[in-house]
């Protein structure tokens, strides 16, 4: 550990910035100056540097913020794009929009409105009694 302390000079640091910078991978880099790819991954965490773009290592280090993963779910607007959506069909939600399994009702619509028969009868209920 002692060791590893010592191999990080000013100038040693610089390199490793540099390297980081021009895009090398970090086993690229680790060869480079000599360490092993966790050293680098490591004082690259701490030295707060850019993610890359494969960084198994660092993925498991790093802060929480800076993963960002695909969201598994879409917005609305994008599910109904995905869907490629029919408007001869009712788009009565059903189910929880944050869940995976949420979708649209799907029954063919009553002609002139959004939705279909049943739902209708809900949509104008709700609005007009509630
Ligand atoms: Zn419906």
């Amino acid at each position: 550990m002692a060791d590893d302390k010592n191999s990080w000079t000013e100038e040693r640091l610089e390199k490793l910035r540099a390297l980081w910078d021009k895009g090398l991978s970090i086993s690229s880099i680790g060869e480079e100056l000599g360490v092993t790819r966790n050293a680098i991954a490591g004082k690259a965490h701490r030295l707060g540097l850019k993610k890359r773009q494969s960084p198994i290592a660092a993925k498991k280090q790093a802060p929480k913020e800076t993963v960002i993963e695909e969201p598994e779910v879409l917005p609305l607007r994008l599910a109904l794009r995905k869907l490629n959506w029919s408007r001869s069909k009712c788009a009565w939600p059903s189910g929880d929009p944050k869940h995976t399994d949420f979708n649209f009702c799907g029954q063919p619509i009553l002609t002139g409105k959004p939705y279909c028969a049943a739902h209708c009868a809900e949509a104008f209920t709700t609005s007009r009694d509630g």
